[in-house]
């Protein structure tokens, strides 16, 4: 439950092809440091072009944030992109909700995002594939930071170390 099924350096490494092979079908994606780096709440171009290139796949995405604040929904809405907040991740409610909006069966959705207690372990219990990625920026909430160092003690190394091992993903 606390392994994602696979690590990638970036969002924008993970390949859409590669996805569709696995039978994958949608997304659900985590926002913060996961699509843009939390201290400068901007999506960088190559995200933006990855987003693009997933949804011209054939592959929606939801994006799901356990941010409560207006800026998340503002991000969303800039991006074009569907989002339920306040998700309370790793609870499946809000997984549930978004998959019930890409019209997805859990096995046919992969859940994308740099946290192992929020997003990873909240997508492989409502039986998604899951794909970590390394914080977009060390930046972040104090109790997150806390669970980062707990992640590293349960995966032995930081994602960002285990994800530049990694020769590929997705
Ligand atoms: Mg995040």
């Amino acid at each position: 439950m606390l392994k994602p099924h696979a690590l990638c350096r970036s969002v924008e490494r993970i390949r859409p092809e590669r996805l569709l092979s696995r039978g994958i079908r949608a997304a659900i994606v985590d926002l913060d440091n996961t699509l843009m780096p939390r201290d400068t709440g901007q999506v960088p171009p190559p995200v933006r072009e990855w987003l693009r290139a997933m949804q011209d796949a054939g592959l929606p995405i939801v994006l799901v944030s356990n941010n409560w604040h207006r800026s998340a929904e503002e991000a969303a809405r800039e991006l074009g992109l569907p989002i339920v907040t306040k998700a309370v991740k790793p609870l499946p409610f809000a997984f549930w909700k978004a998959l019930g909006l890409l019209g997805v069966r859990p096995r046919e959705c992969a859940v994308i995002g740099d946290q192992l207690f929020t997003d990873v372990l909240g997508g492989r219990l409502v039986g998604c594939l899951t794909i970590m990625v390394p914080p977009q920026s060390s930046h972040d909430l104090p109790h997150t930071l806390v669970l980062r160092r707990l992640e590293s003690l349960i995966m032995g190394k930081s994602a960002a170390e285990l994800a530049n091992e990694e020769s590929s993903c997705g």
